[in-house]
């Protein structure tokens, strides 16, 4: 940055100052704002948009546009320059302005005169307040040096709105909070809990975005972080070191607080007149933006965790928060917009439900609230504008869904369904040891699905006889760097520890699609779910294959090994994985270690294409496992993270049961055992058709296995299959209707 203009926009940011400090009232203030930004930066206009409610924004102030537009002028979110600057949440800087895409005339401000236009979004942490504006007449785009000084200018203009210095729109807010709102979210870890909201960031106020002495504000900046730095530290040395999915976290954390460029930046933006608490409220700023728009799951957690350090700094500086923490309600729930796991960590197992407004199941938060088992929804959209301190919150981790601020009846109705579910639990936990055999005789294997050393203790708990599919991507997704093999081994073999005996499938990594690993070289794919990942990278690029594979041999350690490889849609995929696994063995057996005294080597049925392969493929596959989540969006062509199409497609479709069927039987034919991991087996109605079909062996998340077991004991599956058949015979398009009326009668 330009010596010159870095003493302009100190200069503006000093009249700012005393601006704000000057005895105005609220629409006083504001027409100064506009009148001294115009002055300083040499454009003809000015003006402030804010928002009146969450789709329109208003005219506040304006130097150069006609007056009477004021308060007049309104436009929706993504409307003209104005709503597009909003809704992108990015500047707009056009020479151009009336020819350029979603330029809205208003003649009642007469801006047609204006040609050129730079629109930069006032936003405070992720949140859009509006939109600043500057224009001009003569045809020319604002340099980065003026964005950047407009951009400076914009963060003092939301800090102050949000401090009400402007208008007085907590009103209408109020209001709106004091209704019951219901979010629907997804489960990231199921069970029903009812709390009073604690909210994760009780918005720390920064009184002083403006500084009058740079360097005072350098040291102050330096010292927190020296002091962030030392907590982080602090934590790591805490961590309690058998458990590496909390050291891998914090080891993250580390590397983004030593990070020298976020430092670098927020010096300069104190140089240029920011206060330290502002400078850090901007880099936050601008890294929730970023958030909002990648799409990649890994860097959206990585920012997050950028946002944690930001937090914890904010309250270094401002002392805030401390005292917030103290009064915890008694049942907290903690309801964020995302939380790191750090600050997670920090909360311990007092928190009672966590709700937020993003975060996703493989996060690293995720991580650790399924480890203390703490109900959490995750992607309720709009619970933290919704949400205040104090309010009773009503967490459903079996639905996904949070009641804020319920009425008498819905808490009602919630408490019988807390305590049907804790009976639900005592009668599943009395047929925890018995086996799911249904009442024609049959007995179904259930199983568990897990993906983290986390999840093992949920073997014995929920009565799964063992874990028919072991997800190996996580430990590789919640770490910065690819793990050795000795690290894998160790880790497998706890793995095996924990499951004491019983069967573990390990699937090899299953990376692409959304699973991306941040020190593997991003691929740009149209289509990532229908692209290179899974097996498909495991052959193309054999050394992760490799390692993973002389992993579970060493980890083994001449016990049981059941491996399965994902996403094989010919026989000659299966045929080359096989291949590395033979390999892998001989190198052991020359190496003189142990090999394990049973190998099974199965593969995922997760396309279509799998189920139609030659008969030989049967007979070589030592088991078949449907991965039904991938299965049913190929076969439906449904991508299974866009909620619009994936529900429209019944699990229970005859189409999709014919074709499940056809499976069961070529596999019988082969002898081959057969499994099915997807999702839907731990849905109650859903595993009673599948073991009415032919299924034997069905694995699910640890607590639905309880609910399935209940349900099969209860059933004779020659009469599920006589209902099914009947309901394919009529015509129908879905068993589920007939199969659940039926069942009404029967449990
Ligand atoms: C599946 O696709 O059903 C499956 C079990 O694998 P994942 O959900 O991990 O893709
Ligand atoms: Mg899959």
């Amino acid at each position: 940055m330009p010596q010159r203009l870095e003493t302009e926009s100190r200069k503006l940011l000093g009249r700012l100052r005393e601006a704000l400090a000057a005895d105005n009232e609220g629409q006083a203030r504001l027409d100064e704002v506009v009148g001294l930004i115009a002055d300083s930066m040499g454009t003809e206009v000015c003006s402030i948009y804010l928002f009146r409610d969450a789709d329109t924004l208003e005219l506040c102030a304006t130097m150069g546009l006609q007056p009477e537009a004021v308060h007049q002028t309104r436009m929706r979110l993504g409307e003209g320059l104005v709503g597009r600057t909003a809704k992108s949440r990015t500047v707009i800087n056009t020479a151009d302005a009336p020819s350029s895409k979603g330029f809205r005339y208003m003649p009642e401000t007469g801006e047609e005169r204006f040609s050129s236009f730079c629109g930069v979004p006032i936003q405070r942490l992720g949140d859009v307040l509006g939109v600043l504006v500057v224009q001009s007449k003569d045809a020319r785009e604002y340099t980065p040096d003026e964005i950047y000084a407009l951009e400076i200018v914009a963060m003092v203009i939301a800090e102050m709105t949000e401090l009400g210095a402007f208008v007085g729109e907590g009103a209408a807010l109020s209001a709106r909070h004091q209704k019951p709102v219901m979010l629907r979210g997804s489960v990231a870890q199921e069970g029903a809990t009812e709390g009073i909201v604690y909210l994760h960031e009780p918005r720390v106020v920064v009184t002083n975005p403006i500084s009058e002495d740079p360097e005072r504000e350098t040291t102050r900046l330096r010292e927190a972080i020296n002091n962030l730095r030392a907590g982080v530290d602090d934590m790591l040395l805490s961590a309690n070191s058998v458990d590496a999915d909390q050291v891998q976290v914090l080891e993250t954390y580390r590397m983004f607080a030593n990070s020298s460029s976020w430092l670098r930046r927020m010096e300069e933006d104190v140089q240029n007149g920011l206060s330290a608490e502002a400078a850090v409220e901007k880099e936050q700023s601008l890294a929730r933006a970023r958030m909002s728009k990648a799409a990649d799951p890994y860097l959206r957690e990585r920012l997050h965790d950028l946002d944690d350090l930001s937090n914890r700094l904010l309250r270094i500086l401002t002392g805030q928060g401390a005292e917030a923490r103290a009064d915890m309600p008694e049942n907290p729930i903690l309801v964020a917009r995302n939380i790191g796991p750090g600050e997670l960590l920090e909360y311990g197992k007092k928190i009672k439900g966590i709700v937020l407004e993003e975060g996703s199941v493989g996060s690293h938060a995720a991580i650790v609230a399924r480890a203390w088992a703490i109900p959490l929804i995750i992607n309720a959209k709009g619970v933290t504008s919704e949400a205040l301190n104090g309010d009773r919150i009503l967490v459903d981790g079996e639905q996904g869904i949070a009641h804020l601020r319920p009425d008498e009846t819905v808490q009602a109705a919630f408490r019988d369904k807390i305590d049907m579910q804790t009976r639900a639990q005592e009668r599943y936990a009395s047929i925890r040891d018995l086996p799911a055999q249904a009442k024609c005789g049959t007995v179904i294997s259930l199983q568990m699905n897990a993906g983290l050393i986390a999840d093992l203790p949920s073997l014995a708990g929920s009565g799964a006889e063992g874990v028919g599919l072991f997800r190996t991507e996580l430990q590789f997704l919640v770490r910065s760097q690819m793990p050795r093999r000795a690290e894998l081994s160790a880790l497998y073999s706890r793995v095996f520890k924990a499951a004491d005996g019983k069967r573990v499938a390990f699937r090899t990594l299953d990376i692409g699609s959304d699973k991306v690993l941040p020190y593997m070289k991003p691929n740009d794919e149209p289509n990532p779910a229908m692209g290179w990942r899974a097996i498909r990278v495991g052959l193309d690029k054999p050394g992760v294959l490799r390692m993973q594979l002389q992993a579970f041999l060493r980890a083994a350690n001449g016990r049981p090994l059941a491996v399965m490889f994902p996403f094989v849609a010919q026989i000659s995929e299966f045929r080359a994985a096989r291949t590395e696994m033979d390999k892998a063995i001989e190198r052991e057996i020359k190496l003189g270690h142990p090999i394990p005294e049973k190998i099974e080597v199965g593969a995922m049925l997760e396309t279509p294409s799998l189920a139609f392969a030659p008969d030989i493929f049967f007979e070589e596959v030592d088991f078949v496992s449907i991965g039904g989540n991938d299965l049913k969006q190929f076969f439906f062509a449904a991508d299974r993270e866009n909620e619009r199409v994936r529900k429209r497609y019944d699990t229970l479709d005859v189409s999709f049961l014919a074709f499940l069927g056809q499976v069961v039987k070529r596999c019988a034919d082969s002898n081959t055992p057969l499994s099915f991991c997807g999702e839907d087996a731990g849905r109650p109605v859903e595993a009673l058709c599948f073991a009415a079909l032919g299924f034997r062996t069905l694995s699910m998340r640890p607590a639905s296995v309880g609910p399935v077991k209940h349900l099969l004991r209860r059933v004779n599956l020659d009469e599920v299959k006589a209902v099914m058949d009947e309901a394919i015979a009529r015509g129908d398009q879905s068993v589920r209707r007939a199969v659940s009326d039926w069942l009404v009668y029967q449990v």
